[in-house]
């Protein structure tokens, strides 16, 4: 009856819309009761809940995070300029997690990092899965602890301290997208303005919230340091508004940088085992 009336009114969209939204509180609600019933653990719900708390399901969520988005935004956007600045930052978050942090951990721990990468998949999953290293905080200590051999005086310690000021990634993907908005705007930085950015995005990328995006707000403070150093020379300021180009490939390269900035708090509580380690 109400797809009659609303087709005849030539609203048919609304009636999908409708059915949506009714199809998400059914799905909610049986959610809900499959979840947090009093009963007694069937054993259905027990393996159910086991798996989507462990990593099994996360790259599948992974990769359809990754389809979403590239359908959304459009294949054609992630070639051109915007594609160079891409393989930039995951490149540069590449060498970073594959080649620095690992060779830091050995040459401080002579544990072999690789062997400790893998144990921490589940929280680098997670970090990819949620875009945010203060939601994955709470997997990150157990998976360090658990697994990692880290010792809980040190995950405890390092990494909520770390989940909120240690960034690598954010600050390497700051610095790299600033300069790409000034280069896209036709604004060559010298020496000394690099030099801004480059201290810049690494105050921001302390005070940025483990959260999404968060990155991309605390840039602003990046392009202003910059654009007030440019201000009396020929080329113009920035426009803040320019962050909006990079904003819809954000989310790939939030993914990435979430689980470099994870990463790097591991490797800290790693090498804080050795100077802390449990009595
Ligand atoms: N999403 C990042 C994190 O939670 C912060 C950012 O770079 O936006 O670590």
């Amino acid at each position: 009856i109400a797809y009659d009336a609303c087709v005849t009114d030539g609203r048919r969209h609304q009636y999908y819309v409708s059915c949506y939204c009714y199809l998400d509180v059914y799905f909610s609600f049986f959610f809900c009761f499959f979840f947090s019933s009093r009963r007694r653990h069937t054993r259905l719900r027990r393996d159910w809940s086991s798996d989507v708390c462990s990593s099994d399901l996360t790259p599948i969520g992974v990769f359809f995070l990754v389809a979403w988005t590239v359908g959304k935004i459009g294949f054609e956007s992630i070639v051109g300029p915007l594609g160079w600045y891409m393989t930039t930052v995951l490149v540069g978050l590449a060498i970073h997690g594959f080649l620095i942090l690992p060779l830091v951990l050995f040459l401080f721990s002579w544990k072999n990092p690789f062997r400790f990468m893998w144990q921490m998949k589940r929280a680098l999953m997670t970090a990819i899965g949620t875009d945010s290293s203060s939601a994955t905080l709470p997997v990150t200590i157990d998976t360090a602890e658990s697994e990692g051999g880290c010792s809980k005086r040190a995950a405890n310690f390092v990494l909520p301290l770390g989940s909120t000021i240690n960034m690598d990634g954010t600050a390497l993907y700051e610095a790299v997208a600033v300069v790409f908005l000034f280069q896209l705007y036709g604004i060559e930085l010298e020496f000394g303005q690099l030099i801004i950015v480059v201290i810049t995005a690494t105050l921001a990328a302390i005070g940025a919230a483990g959260i999404p995006s968060a990155g991309l707000v605390t840039m602003v403070i990046v392009i202003s340091a910059v654009n007030m150093n440019l201000s009396g020379s020929a080329s113009g300021p920035l426009p803040i508004a320019a962050i909006g180009i990079i904003l819809g490939v954000d989310r790939i390269l939030d993914m990435c940088r979430t689980a470099v900035n994870v990463w790097g708090d591991a490797v800290g509580a790693k090498l804080i085992t050795r100077l802390a380690p449990d009595e």
